[in-house]
């Protein structure tokens, strides 16, 4: 990964710091979502105003089926980035996310840190999510988000040639540990107003599922989804990932 002239520039601060420096930049450039290092992925358009909605972690059977509910509620659909190995537990949730109009993204099998597993295992956790979800909705799945956002470029060569358009976000925040749907809400509401004033779409990350944990607590992430659409229903346009594609 180190170039001769890099190596060179290094020289002075011996082999295994230049090494260091080297993986330190190469790790965090694979965790940060805008970085294009790891080559091109689906964030937002150019166009402020349109707001999308995504759950990744899913399916739950206690709070996907509630957040569902709330969303019909405010006529808004969303993009689910589901878990294969949940979908298959959960199917008549699956199916439920998908003829209500949401659209239906692959999170992989079992959520490990792609940019550190092997090729065949990435092929092998991407393939078997998607026929899973594939079999379930009788639908074609288009979408793929990366476990973390840890990516390396073979992880979205592998999604691209299985016909998988890689996506990632440009707003998140700790929705998985903090308890208040409010500071939830207002985290996101200062990224999104912020997106707005540089011209561009959000595309906003929170959990309706836990890797860790099929039956997390996701309350906090399911109020704090309604208290976005509360705040930007009257100017804002709620949209799936098929209208940025
Ligand atoms: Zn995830």
């Amino acid at each position: 990964m180190i170039s001769p002239s890099a190596t060179g520039v290094y020289a002075g601060l011996g082999a295994a710091a230049a090494a260091g420096l080297a993986w330190g930049a190469f790790s965090y450039a694979s965790l940060w979502p805008a970085s294009r290092m790891f080559g091109e992925a689906l964030i937002a358009p150019p166009r402020p105003g349109e707001l999308a909605l995504t759950f990744d972690d899913g399916p739950n059977a206690n709070w996907t089926s509630r957040l569902l509910d709330e969303l019909a509620r405010h006529d808004v659909h969303a993009t689910f980035f589901l878990l294969g190995s949940r979908a298959e537990a959960e199917p008549d949730l699956v199916r439920r996310i998908a003829s209500a109009g949401h659209a239906i993204g692959n999170h992989s099998w079992s959520h490990p840190n792609l940019a550190r597993a092997r090729a065949g295992v990435v092929r092998e956790e991407l393939a078997r999510t998607k026929a899973a979800l594939e079999q379930i909705t009788g639908k074609p799945v288009k979408f793929f988000r990366p476990p973390f956002g840890a990516r390396r470029p073979a992880v979205f060569r592998i999604a691209r040639a299985m016909g998988l358009e890689p996506v990632l976000w440009n707003a998140m925040t700790d929705d998985w540990s903090e308890l208040s749907a409010a500071r939830i809400a207002d985290a996101l509401a200062k990224k999104i107003d912020r997106l707005h004033q540089r011209g561009r779409a959000a595309n906003i990350v929170l959990h309706d599922g836990g890797h860790l944990d099929a039956n997390t607590n996701r309350e906090p992430s399911v109020m704090a989804s309604m208290l976005l659409i509360d705040r930007y229903k009257s100017t804002y346009r709620f949209v799936t990932l098929d209208a940025w594609s």
